[in-house]
């Protein structure tokens, strides 16, 4: 057998076809589980096998770091020899790289440094400070998200015209702020990754050409999700060969508060006329059961290019329902499931639990730890987030480069070495007066007359350390010079005083940080090390693939990172109208559409089993809510679903802490109970499901013997207690 063969047997003839489809652009639209990255990573692989297309002249990109390393791995697996040369990665993977490359006419120092969000928002905080607005009335978040999403769609301060808006002036005037603030610094967000490369590929032909001849295959996953500036970038790359080769699936798009277009997907074939369309309708994840649940619930979108998606797996068991009595019993539903299923020899990092936010992830932690369950949270606290890790790069992106601002207020009295907070209140305004940087504001005010004897020493004391390291660490292998910073800052005295019960973890994780310099540096390729490494710490989330990869954990994260995985067994937990859909999307058609897509991408992870849960009340934010069940259960066939909810009667025991919520005084003299047998005048008898206190106007949802389930407005539902 030869190797096309072989790349290509293990494929239906739709994805073969698809595979070994001529150059030129070409769209695969197709569903979940249908194989669209499979054709997308064989591909790859029929390209440069059997095409002799070399992988120097391939650009693959994908949404999360996991997703691309999971590519290459895949790609190497049906290739005799690796890939090195070939650019795989993220949107924001690949603007850096093409911004390292070519600093000078991006404007920015050699070693440009990437703000992270909470470096951001910091950043936004102090220039609202300074321009004294009141926190409350002008919440710096907000300017965050606006400025964030301007740039992603490809807006600078300058793009924006606020004559006659009050709101938009401010966030004009904060956006111009910042944008002179980093470029200052040489610093750069996450979107200005994107919008900078976008405009270095714009304003230089040279560049632009190089890459146009260079990118003979431009191939992108999970396309349903770019946003206007990625899409841009892909325009813009492929203009020359058209090779792109973008697998999407409408349905899937998740990402519409963040900018991204699904118009992308609807205008492919007006923005390359002669586009090859690829369908796939077999899926090869899910039961039947699962993909009819899915495919029953998407029918509810109105904006929906449509598609069919089929299986012969067999129907498989049923959906299991389990309606919880809180968010405790929900929890430890789940992790009594878990157990029954590791009885049946089902392992646990075959199980996924998935939820809408982030802070539903707490009480499934307590519950896992309690039974002793190893388990991973995704998307949690970055291991490049943590506290004594931060403050070790802080101090390496001043070694890199002083002017960073964001660096340096983290660090210039972190350990304590007498610099008070006027002082730096003092550094600061110089640095705004005359639009320096904080590093140039403490040169010019140390040289001048204004401060104390005491503050110009503090201040030229912790100038001269951070110039000794960096002199130091010019002969530093980068490993040693993040053991360097730690020791002579003595960053460990620090952690011992601060939180004594934590300094081992904080220490651990130090050694850690120098583990990953060190493999870093291995992986060089004639780069800067430091800037390389600062990048990738900035970049990279993917502590959970080395160190956890061989650990039989339970799956936890959001719907949101879960996108284009799959589990054998999934819970969705958190079915609330609300909660999910969330909250914000109720009175909005199109995020309720959108909501309704992350829920369609919730069940196509399941591969043979789903369990659905929901809470009848959930205390969040320190109040408890009741809340009727999600609707988009209710947009299941019921005959896929078994309900295995207890009564829903008011129970008399508590399960367990806190107390009994139901004994809340909110419930006082409320007319109807869960379970309670009511008559309506036009719908008949039914019995009460679910009670919503929330809003002005109270619902009661009923489920009526004739005509199914009801949401009622209990002030003129005119219903009579039938008990
Ligand atoms: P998503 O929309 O969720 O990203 P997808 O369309 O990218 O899904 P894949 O992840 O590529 O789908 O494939 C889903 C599963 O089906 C994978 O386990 C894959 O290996 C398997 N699969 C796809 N095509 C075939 C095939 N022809 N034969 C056997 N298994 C297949
Ligand atoms: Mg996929």
């Amino acid at each position: 057998m030869n190797q096309n063969t072989d790349i290509l047997t293990s494929l239906n003839p739709e994805q073969a076809d698809a595979v070994t489809a001529n150059n030129g652009p070409v769209l695969i639209l197709a569903g979940a589980g249908s194989g669209k990255t499979r054709v997308l990573v064989h591909r790859i692989a029929w390209l440069i096998q059997q095409q002799q297309v070399a992988p120097h002249d391939i650009l693959a990109v994908t949404f999360t770091n996991k997703a691309a390393k999971e590519m290459r791995v895949r790609i190497e697996s049906l290739l005799p020899f690796s890939i090195a040369g070939m650019w795989v990665g993220t949107f924001h993977g690949l603007a850096n790289r093409l911004l390292r490359a070519h600093y000078q006419q991006a404007k920015l120092p050699q070693t440009f440094q990437i703000l992270d969000s909470a470096d951001q928002l910091q950043m936004i905080k102090r220039i609202c400070k300074d321009l004294e607005l009141d926190p409350k009335k002008w919440p710096p978040k907000q300017f965050q998200w606006m400025i964030s999403d301007h740039k992603e769609r490809g807006l600078r301060a300058r793009h924006v015209n606020p004559e006659g808006d009050y709101q938009l002036q401010k966030m004009h005037t904060v956006y111009q702020q910042y944008e002179e603030t980093c470029q200052r610094a040489g610093v750069v967000d996450f979107s200005e990754l994107l919008l900078k490369a976008h405009e270095v590929l714009l304003e230089n032909p040279t560049i632009l050409e190089h890459y146009q001849q260079r990118f003979k295959h431009i191939l992108v996953d999970e396309f349903q999700d770019t946003n206007k500036i990625q899409y841009a970038w892909l325009q813009l790359l492929s203009s020359q060969h058209k090779g792109i080769f973008a697998v999407g699936d409408d349905d899937q798009s998740i990402y519409g508060w963040r900018g991204a277009e699904v118009e992308n997907i609807r205008n492919f074939s007006n923005e390359f006329p002669n586009a090859q369309m690829v369908k796939l309708e077999q899926n090869y994840r899910s039961t039947s059961n699962i993909l009819n649940a899915a495919n029953a619930l998407i029918e509810n979108n109105a904006q929906r290019l449509g598609k069919k998606l089929w299986t012969d797996s067999g129907e498989g068991d049923r959906i299991t329902l389990y309606g919880a009595f809180n968010e405790i019993d929900e929890a430890e539903y789940v992790i009594k499931q878990i157990n029954r299923l590791a009885r049946d020899g089902v392992r646990h990092d075959n199980v996924a639990i998935l939820y809408r936010s982030n802070a539903q992830s707490r009480l499934f932690e307590e519950q896992l730890m309690r039974s002793n369950i190893d388990y991973k949270v995704y998307g949690g606290l970055r291991f490049f987030d943590r506290k004594e890790i931060k403050d070790a790069l802080a101090y390496l992106r001043l070694i890199a480069n002083p002017h960073d601002d964001a660096a340096l207020t983290r660090i210039i009295n972190r350990p304590t070495r007498g610099i008070g907070a006027k002082c730096i209140t003092s550094v600061q305004a110089r640095a705004n007066a005359e639009g320096i940087t904080l590093w140039q504001a403490i040169e010019t005010l140390t040289k001048g007359t204004e401060l104390t004897a005491r503050t110009a020493y503090v201040l030229i004391k912790f100038t001269q350390l951070i110039e000794s390291l960096q002199q130091q660490s010019t002969t530093l292998s980068l490993e040693d010079m993040v053991t360097n910073v730690v020791e002579t800052v003595e960053l460990h005295t620090l952690y011992e005083k601060e939180a004594p019960e934590s300094a081992a973890t904080r220490r651990e994780n130090l050694i850690e940080l120098g583990n990953a310099a060190a493999q870093v540096s291995s992986e060089l390729d004639g780069e800067d090390p430091l800037s390389t490494f600062l990048a990738y710490t900035a970049l990279e989330s993917s502590e959970e693939d080395d160190e956890t990869a061989d650990r039989n954990c339970v799956q936890l994260m959001t719907l949101h990172s879960a996108k284009g995985l799959e589990f054998p067994v999934v819970f969705l937990t958190g079915m609330e109208e609300g909660l999910f859909p969330h909250s914000r999307s109720m009175d909005d058609p199109d995020q309720l559409e959108e909501e309704r897509r992350l829920c369609y991408v919730g069940i196509t992870r399941a591969m043979q089993q789903l369990f659905l849960t929901h809470a009848h009340v959930r205390r969040m934010f320190g109040e408890a809510k009741y809340s009727m069940r999600s609707q988009f259960i209710e947009e299941m066939p019921e005959e896929l679903i078994t309900d295995v909810s207890l009564p829903a009667k008011p129970k008399a025991a508590p399960i367990s802490e806190p107390t009994s919520l139901f004994d809340e005084p909110d419930m006082e003299g409320m007319p109807f109970y869960l379970g309670q047998h009511v008559a309506h005048s036009k719908f008949g008898e039914g019995v009460v499901l679910n009670i919503d206190m929330q809003g002005v106007h109270p619902k009661v949802e009923i489920n009526f013997n004739d005509v199914g389930n009801k949401l009622l407005n209990m002030e003129y539902a005119k219903l009579t207690p039938l008990e």
